[in-house]
């Protein structure tokens, strides 16, 4: 019989042709990759000792007997091991779990006896012989490799079926595509012998897993080339199960300003670099680019020397500049190492951890377990959040606002209080960004406001000689176009005059949404409004934008009293109170009234009546009090 190798011909260009693909696309470093990777040098090895094998086997007189041995060993060798290969493939894509090891090993076991019944073929000759003329004839026990590879196949087509939950349909279909596709030549070759059909048709089988497992482009950052958060995602999902895993994440701070301070195309240029240097560092494990200046890697079985050096090696190479020429820049870096799943028990808190922003200027360690209960904490404040918008059970309390001039109180701050019943009190500091960031805070800002005007009229508070309440008012408030219908409606319900609330708007907000804000406080203005700028000399301040601003009174921060005179050392220092001094006499100049919060003590009050301010706030004069306590005090202080 006269085999015909002009299928293996082609089937040799078609897995060049692959292997050349993936090379140009950047092979990337991932198990399963690598397992198809050995797919196809199996692969290609058999094809090359196939038509090697068949051309000694068809003209036997040309080649040494040894030769002869020599090839169609490696062939049946190489291709015995697809089979198997594959089912490794398999595994990994499934997500192959420890406790399936038993498993494994007694999948392995048809492939040890076929490997040692063709390790001692030349003895007993079971498999393959050659007859006195040197014609490669089957053995006997030739069909059991077939039946072998079948059986793998079967199994195969099991997992495939029953995982595919866990697979996409598209890399199911490929999978049973390969499968079927390798089992059609086996029939015909039974009957055809002299065409070698088998690894044609697997090749074509490896093209197909190319096109849809194996085609990363929806897995890779195309900035950097390496893989994305999505390819991070599917390993993390398996890296959680099977343990010994770490994750080091590397973050830089603040990409948006790099990108905007020299150019998405340089920062991208950079971001390209560490990336390659990561891939370098890592060289044997898989690296991703998580976006905004975060990378990742994941490492199996990586010791904790091994963790160090890295750690090391990257603090180094982040003293050093990246980039080129003009835009060679120093960035400061977090290091951070993630042992999977000791640190974390979610996959939320792992993203979290990988999400977070690196804020620092100075390079530094992630402290893993700062952030996690940073974050389920964060996690708990809001649910508390959501419980108490649903149950309406968030407190306003008021803070008394002295007059110096009239010496009494005249107005008060309604300041937002939760207090749960399991948790206890959770600071406005706390909760309030949170509200802000997932949009309860128009709620809050509802109830708070309501609560207000409620007690202004309710409580008689003008009686009192109380002129208005100050409410603190969002900018996530400011950009809901709801806001003046909100407040119309409310002051309507109780019947007060716009003019009876101060609304207060903190420093920062000012710097960042000018635009928005200014139309918002001027529909609010000439709604008879008056308004308060917050937290004066935060460093926010823009002051040009500031006084364009139709506010009547500023509130300088605690923070510049204290520095100042300190409520409880007693001290100041002498620039601190030029500073407080000249600032008064500034805004003062431009008719603005001046309030100082964060008034504590006896000396701090004598200190600022010196400086002229019209208003004071602080724990001197009252803490934040329920509503009727702070009646009583206003009756005993204003002599009602
Ligand atoms: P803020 O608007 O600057 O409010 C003043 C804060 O300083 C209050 O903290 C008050 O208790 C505190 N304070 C007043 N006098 C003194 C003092 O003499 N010493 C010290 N150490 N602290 C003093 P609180 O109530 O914890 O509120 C914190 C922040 O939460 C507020 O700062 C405000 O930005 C926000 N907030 C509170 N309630 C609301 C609300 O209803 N809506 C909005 N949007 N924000 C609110
Ligand atoms: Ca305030
Ligand atoms: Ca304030």
């Amino acid at each position: 019989m006269v085999y015909r190798i002009e299928f293996d011909i082609a089937a040799v260009f078609l897995t060049l042709f692959i292997i050349y693909y993936i090379v140009i696309k950047k092979g990337l470093r991932r198990h399963a990759n690598r397992v198809y990777m050995g797919m196809l040098v199996l692969n290609f090895t058999a094809e090359i000792s196939d038509i090697v094998g068949s051309l000694c086997n068809n003209s036997p007189e040309y080649y040494s007997p040894l030769i002869q041995y020599f090839w169609n060993y490696i062939y049946l060798f190489s291709h015995n091991m697809m089979a198997l290969a594959l089912l490794v493939y398999l595994f990994y894509l499934i997500g192959y779990e420890r406790s399936r090891r038993t498993a494994i090993i007694i999948l392995v076991i048809p492939y040890v006896i076929e490997t040692l019944l063709l390790l001692t073929n030349p003895i007993h000759k079971l498999i393959f012989y050659f007859d006195d003329d040197r014609r490669y004839l089957h053995g006997p026990l030739f069909p059991l490799l077939y039946t072998i590879a079948f059986l793998y196949m079967v199994f195969g087509v099991y997992l495939v079926i029953r995982h595919r939950k866990g697979i996409t349909p598209a890399k199911s279909n490929a999978l049973l595509f390969f499968m079927a596709i390798t089992c059609i030549p086996i029939v015909v070759q039974i009957m055809l012998p002299q065409y070698l059909l088998t690894l044609f048709f697997e090749t074509i089988g490896l093209m197909g897993i190319l096109f849809t497992i194996e085609n990363k482009d929806d897995v890779i950052n195309p900035t950097t080339g390496t893989l994305n958060r999505y390819a991070l995602q599917t390993s993390l999902d398996r890296a959680m199960i099977t343990g010994n895993h770490t994750l080091l994440v590397i973050k830089i701070p603040n990409l948006n300003y790099y990108n905007k301070m020299i150019g998405f195309e340089n920062m991208n240029d950079i971001l390209r670099r560490i990336s390659n240097w990561l891939l370098v560092m890592c060289e044997s494990y898989s690296c991703y680019d998580c976006g905004r200046g975060h990378f990742a890697a994941l490492c199996e079985g990586i010791s904790d020397e091994a963790v160090d050096d890295m750690r090391n090696k990257t603090m180094d190479r982040f003293d050093r500049p990246w980039g080129k020429g003009k835009f060679s820049l120093v960035f400061p870096v977090q290091f951070g190492a993630i042992k999977l799943p000791d640190d974390v028990k979610t996959m939320e808190n792992l993203f979290m951890l990988i999400d977070a922003p690196f804020d620092g200027k100075i390079s530094s360690e992630m402290d893993v377990e700062k952030a996690i209960g940073r974050y389920e904490r964060n996690v708990l404040v809001e649910r508390l959040v959501d419980k108490a918008v649903k149950t309406r059970s968030f407190q306003v309390y008021y803070q008394p606002i002295w007059n110096y001039e009239e010496g009494k109180v005249m107005s008060a701050e309604a300041l937002c209080r939760l207090i749960d019943d399991e948790f206890g009190y959770i600071p406005p500091d706390e909760f309030i960004p949170v509200a802000e960031r997932n949009g309860s805070i128009l709620e809050i800002g509802r109830i708070v406001f309501e609560e207000a005007c409620r007690f202004y009229q309710e409580g008689r508070l003008r009686q009192l000689g109380i002129e208005y309440i100050e409410v603190n008012l969002s900018v996530v408030q400011c950009m809901s176009r709801e806001l003046e219908k909100v407040f119309d409606n409310v002051l309507s319900k109780y019947s007060i005059d716009a003019s009876r609330i101060n609304l207060e708007i903190t420093e920062s907000a000012t710097a960042e949404n000018q635009e928005l804000l200014f139309d918002t406080i001027e529909t609010l203005k000439q709604r008879g409004f008056n308004f308060s700028l917050d937290d004066y000399g935060t460093g926010y301040s823009n002051i040009a934008y500031m006084y364009e601003m139709p506010f009547s009174i500023i509130k300088i921060d605690k923070s510049i009293l204290w520095k100042a005179l300190h409520p409880t050392s007693g001290t100041g220092s002498k620039n601190a109170v030029i500073y407080l001094e000249n600032t008064i006499r500034m805004l003062k100049a431009m008719d603005y009234k001046i309030l100082v919060e964060g008034v504590e003590t006896m000396e701090q009050k004598l200190l600022l009546e010196e400086l002229g301010v019209d208003y004071m706030q602080g724990f001197y004069f009252s803490k934040p009090v329920r509503k009727d306590v702070f009646t009583d005090y206003v009756k005993v202080v204003n002599a009602c």
